[in-house]
């Protein structure tokens, strides 16, 4: 069942989100090269306490970060550590917090220093695919049909949709029903409602859809060692549009 939330509910949503957001925009002008992931990770640890939130990354089945920093071939999941960034790289930053009980997660790929053409392409066709599938959050569409704009916009510009991972409700919990995935056939799944609360989150291969998780047990990376990007944004359907609230 795909909850909907009441106004109160979608206000305290968006409370998180804008903590998301500020952690995002601060993290993005930390990036730079010879920082590191775990250098990211702390000053988004101090900025989401003293927003008054708590990371809900950390401790999330283990996992040891409050911020996943995914580099290049890194899909999602990455740990961060002490790597140093370096000029070209890309970064995928994905932040969840939990502020008064509720949930709002959200990620951004950045560049570091100058990136290659290839690079920048494929962080622009990420965020657009993301936005394609945000403009289907509306009532009276089908959940898929966001799945589907998803994959369409990608695969017309010779990118991959990962099939491993897949976006989902979040509210009261970060992870909640529907899973979203990143592909699908139009006019399928679950009518949307106004209300409903979604973490949609294409992450998009340069190369092949396929990937593999490293020995951390975490880091998902593309099985074919080139690039991957990742964008999320958690939304409220909304009648004619979805609204964002990260
Ligand atoms: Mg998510």
């Amino acid at each position: 069942m795909i909850e909907i939330k009441s106004e109160r509910e979608i206000a305290l949503i968006e409370e998180a989100g804008k903590v998301v957001k500020a952690v995002l925009c601060k993290l993005s002008k930390y990036v730079r090269p010879g920082i590191t992931t775990s250098e990211l990770d702390a000053k988004a640890e101090k900025i989401i306490g003293e927003l008054g939130a708590r990371p809900a990354f950390k401790g999330y089945r283990g996992f040891p970060a409050s911020i996943c920093a995914s580099i290049n071939e890194q899909v999602v999941h990455g740990i961060p550590g002490k790597a140093r960034l370096k000029t070209g790289d890309i970064l995928s930053i994905d932040v969840g917090v939990e502020k008064d009980g509720f949930y709002a997660d959200a990620a951004i790929t950045v560049s570091v220093g100058s990136v290659s053409k290839e690079a920048e392409d494929l962080i622009k066709v990420t965020k657009d695919a993301l936005c394609a599938g945000m403009e289907r959050a509306a009532e009276g569409n089908r959940l898929f049909d966001i799945s589907h704009a998803i994959q369409d916009y990608t695969e017309n510009r010779g990118y991959s949709v990962v099939r491993d991972f897949v976006g989902h409700g979040i509210g009261k919990a970060m992870h909640e029903e529907p899973e979203i995935p990143n592909f699908g056939k139009q006019g399928t799944g679950p009518r949307l409602k106004k209300g409903m609360i979604l973490a949609i989150e294409p992450m998009i291969n340069q190369g092949a859809h396929e990937v593999e998780i490293l020995e951390d047990g975490w880091t998902a990376v593309t099985r074919d060692r080139k690039l991957s990007a990742h964008f999320e944004h958690t939304v409220c359907v909304g009648e004619k549009k979805a609204r964002i609230l990260t």
